[in-house]
């Protein structure tokens, strides 16, 4: 646990959040402001600033990916489609510094980019 780490205080239930999944590895949960009808955002439990930091660690990583799988499945947008992401650093938006998979999806998504 980080000091000062939102994430770190939603995972130890000291800020509600929404559970989607949970395990001994990892915690989904509604993101507060949804870009799409299912946003959902995986959190491993240790606390890593990014993905790159996470990358470092492949079977922490490989259990944020599964978990995101499996939140798309409980959500009912496997088969329709979902979309992955990763925001790291200032050009893509990213606010918190805690390592963070997005799942979107349970609409037609706009491209990404610019
Ligand atoms: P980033 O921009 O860092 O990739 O994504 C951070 C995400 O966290 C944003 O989509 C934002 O809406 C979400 N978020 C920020 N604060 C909270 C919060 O207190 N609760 C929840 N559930 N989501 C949050
Ligand atoms: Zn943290």
């Amino acid at each position: 646990m980080s000091a000062d780490c939102l994430f770190c205080k939603i995972i130890a239930g000291e800020i509600p959040s929404t559970e989607v999944y949970s395990d001994d590895a990892v915690y989904a949960f509604r993101d507060i402001n949804p870009q799409a009808r299912v946003h959902v955002l995986v959190v491993p439990r240790e606390h890593h600033e990014d993905a790159e930091a996470l990358a470092g660690n492949p079977g922490l990583l490989s259990s944020v990916l599964k978990a995101g799988a499996e939140v798309a499945r409980v959500e009912g947008v496997r088969e329709s489609g979902f979309r992955f992401v990763f925001n790291t650093g200032d050009d893509a938006c990213r606010t918190v510094f805690h390592a963070h998979l997005h799942v979107l999806g349970g609409e037609q998504l706009s491209g990404f980019g610019r």
